[in-house]
């Protein structure tokens, strides 16, 4: 129970020698939490006369809120697009094996599959709690099947589709249920899409542009009817040129709606986008830049063959391609490494580059208020790190879930 004469009661934990991530900078503070939540300790000072009951010395760390990944496929063999008989106990696996990597909730996320891989696996991957037993569920990130032929990537041509003349109705019957989904990536060049994303958008899912061949008028449109996020920038999608800059052109559109944010994920395991590209995004539209992982099964395996929905993928130390192609088919770096990679490769503030795999992405799913913050009230989501970013321990509502065997010097 929260709230009440129970939750002045419940034990006040405060985590000291640390700096903590509050509004974009490092401050020297102690975070106090009650009940899984992010507590101000001047009220609970003069409002209570309270102080701690338990005090944990963070050891000098950096003390930033819990990565949240909203694009994953999968990770350490489990594959979130293979129909099996238990998709459950999959999701909870990565859940769990992600908390090492500092990430405290995702985004399980479909690549394009048949309609009865969806009707079969959607209904048992719903929005769950964090906790000991692996990251919290915040819904799920269906990529395709309503995506461009030609920059499908690494989505199996046969299940690819178009909007028919019941455009959302079409979409329904495709995935049987959408209630626990959250983002859909879909290419706004097709046909009827417009009126698929103001029905998307009306339910609170996330739609994002992706596997695309629209050019910037499109994708401006497609904001306009209320996309509000772009899947892996540069990827997948037409390469910038100055006449037309493409889905890249939204970064520095005058076309967004007042006072919206287009955000935009990156997958920065330094394979997917050049360093040089990943400063330019960055520094056009910091606020927007979402770090995802795009991580397939291959996650946490090692060299060899393995699968990503329908397809056999091979995987070369850092890099994953279908199999006998030259065709990238995501990521096997892990959240932590992307926010090193991208920390070094834009030569961003610290702050920076935490917001871009916290706070942003909480943005992002309207979520800013209880996960991607240590403000007061928040869930207290968060993961403790050295000074060169290595995850030292993970924390969600205040318990400590994930602890590294050695502390580093
Ligand atoms: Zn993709």
């Amino acid at each position: 129970m929260r709230g009440g004469q129970d939750s002045v009661r419940a034990p006040v934990l405060r985590f000291t020698n640390c700096r903590l991530l509050r509004a974009g900078k490092l401050l020297r503070e102690d975070l106090w939490v009650r009940e899984g939540r992010i507590l101000d300790p001047e009220k609970l000072f003069f409002d209570e006369q309270r102080l701690a009951d338990q005090q944990r010395d963070c050891g000098g760390c950096i003390l930033a809120p819990g990565f949240i990944d909203v694009q994953i496929n999968g990770g350490f063999g489990v594959d979130f697009s293979q129909a099996t008989e238990d998709v459950g106990s999959g999701v909870a696996l990565v859940a769990q094996k992600i908390l090492a990597h500092g990430v405290t909730s995702f985004c399980p996320t479909l690549v394009t599959s048949p309609p009865e891989v969806y009707h079969k696996v959607l209904p048992h991957i719903p929005v769950k709690r964090g906790g000991p037993h692996g990251a919290g569920v915040l819904g799920v990130h269906l990529e395709g099947p309503f995506i461009s032929q030609q920059k499908r990537g690494a989505h199996p041509e046969a299940h690819l589709r178009s909007f028919e003349a019941n455009a959302f109705k079409d979409v329904l019957a495709t995935y049987g249920c959408l209630d626990n989904v959250c983002i859909l990536t879909l290419a706004p060049e097709l046909d009827r899409s417009h009126e698929v994303i103001r029905e998307l958008t009306a339910l609170g899912i996330r739609v994002s542009l992706g596997h695309s061949v629209a050019d910037l008028q499109m994708a401006e449109k497609a904001v306009q009817s209320g996309a509000t996020f772009i899947t892996h920038l540069f990827n997948a999608m037409l390469p910038f040129h100055h006449r037309d800059p493409g889905i890249v052109g939204l970064l520095t559109s005058d076309q967004v709606p007042a006072g919206r944010c287009v955000f935009y994920g990156m997958i920065a395991d330094g394979i997917h986008t050049n360093p040089a590209a990943l400063r330019i995004a960055h520094r056009a539209h910091p606020q927007g830049l979402v770090l995802v992982t795009d991580a397939i099964p291959a996650l946490g395996l090692g060299n060899g063959r393995h699968t990503l929905g329908q397809q056999v993928v091979e995987v070369d130390e850092l890099s994953a391609y279908v199999a006998g192609t030259t065709t990238l088919c995501g990521s096997i770096a892990p959240m932590d490494v992307c926010v090193r990679n991208f920390l070094e490769a834009t030569g961003c503030s610290l702050e920076s580059a935490l917001e871009a795999a916290s706070l942003h992405p909480a943005q992002l799913l309207g979520l800013e208020e209880c996960k991607g913050t240590l403000d007061f009230g928040a869930d207290a989501d968060f993961v403790l790190l050295d000074d060169a970013l290595h995850v030292q321990a993970t924390y969600i509502s205040g318990e400590l879930v994930w602890q590294a065997e050695v502390a580093r010097p």
